[in-house]
């Protein structure tokens, strides 16, 4: 996944604007200099996905704009109630909810959503979540049958719109780790989905947070450095308490690098973190069985 700042669309004299314009505005607060220029990068990008997609068909909900082809015209409803289903349970988790409408592109095939920005994530991957606008791969292309509940729960809209709320908040200061631990908690929490594999049991080795923290998207073990994630932002609201949780995200706005925003919400220090983590996910975490399946 490309580094959002290192794409400057609409060439570097839009972002110069946005930032002398911001300069002006702003009282300089005390955060990391690019999560000050993050926002504007952000919405720079946000312009150019809406102007390149502004001949799609559309549809408005009070929170989303869902762009469609002609061959998704009987899908649209459907998005915009699970999207609007979303809203409510994501933004009360997180505590936070985005300004303005956010934008969904809904793409008909895996190719199209591929092509999409150079997308280059999972290829079985039902949607993402990049520069501030949620990808969504067509209901038709990966249901056999596609019906709203099934939808809500199994669908990527409250996954990916997690990424979104937290993206906002945390103008950037965040691990992937992190945000994919935390997509997956709102995930579970509302839709009890979870992604449990012969791959990703708990009770085998395990990436250290180091590992996890530093090239996430190039670990060989994706279904685990996920499961870890998951494991790693339960332990926190489910044994130090959802209040904790909303600590660390507040942190994170403040600036703080995620290990520090841990240690400090919990009060131990980040390799206590990791050891109580592991220990908590082996215990209270499902692990794949082949009788469960
Ligand atoms: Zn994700």
């Amino acid at each position: 996944m490309r580094n959002l700042v290192e794409m400057i669309p609409g060439g570097v004299p839009v972002v110069v604007g946005l930032m002398l314009a911001s300069l002006l505005l702003s009282s300089m607060v005390p955060i990391r200099p690019q999560m000050w220029l993050y926002p504007l990068v952000r919405q720079a990008v946000v312009m150019k996905i809406d102007y390149q997609t502004k001949n799609m068909l559309a549809q408005e909900t009070p929170h989303f704009i869902i762009r469609y082809t002609p061959s998704d015209a009987d899908m649209v409803a459907m998005v915009a109630e699970a999207a609007e289903a979303a809203y409510e349970p994501v933004t009360s988790a997180l505590h936070y909810a985005p300004g303005k409408k956010t934008l969904i592109l809904m793409h008909p095939d895996r190719q199209a959503m591929k092509q999409a920005y150079g997308w280059s994530g999972d290829a079985s991957a039902m949607g993402f979540y990049w520069g501030g606008v949620i990808q969504i791969l067509s209901p038709k292309a990966w249901m056999k049958n596609p019906s709203l509940n099934e939808f809500i729960a199994t669908g990527p809209l409250a996954h990916e719109y997690t990424h979104l709320v937290l993206d906002h908040m945390a103008r950037g200061n965040y691990s992937r780790w992190f945000t994919e631990g935390l997509a997956q908690y709102v995930e579970y929490r509302v839709n009890g989905y979870e992604w449990v594999t012969a791959d990703n049991r708990l009770t085998g080795k395990l990436y250290t947070m180091d590992e996890l923290d530093g090239d996430f998207d190039n670990l060989d073990n994706q279904a685990l450095a996920y499961r870890q994630s998951l494991a790693a932002v339960r332990y926190i609201a489910e044994v130090h308490g959802e209040a904790k949780l909303t600590q660390v995200l507040t942190y994170l706005t403040k600036g703080e690098k995620i290990n520090k925003a841990i240690e400090k919400s919990l009060g131990m220090d980040y390799g206590s973190y990791e050891t109580m983590v592991n220990l908590w996910a082996q215990g209270n975490m499902k692990q794949y069985s082949k009788i469960a399946k």
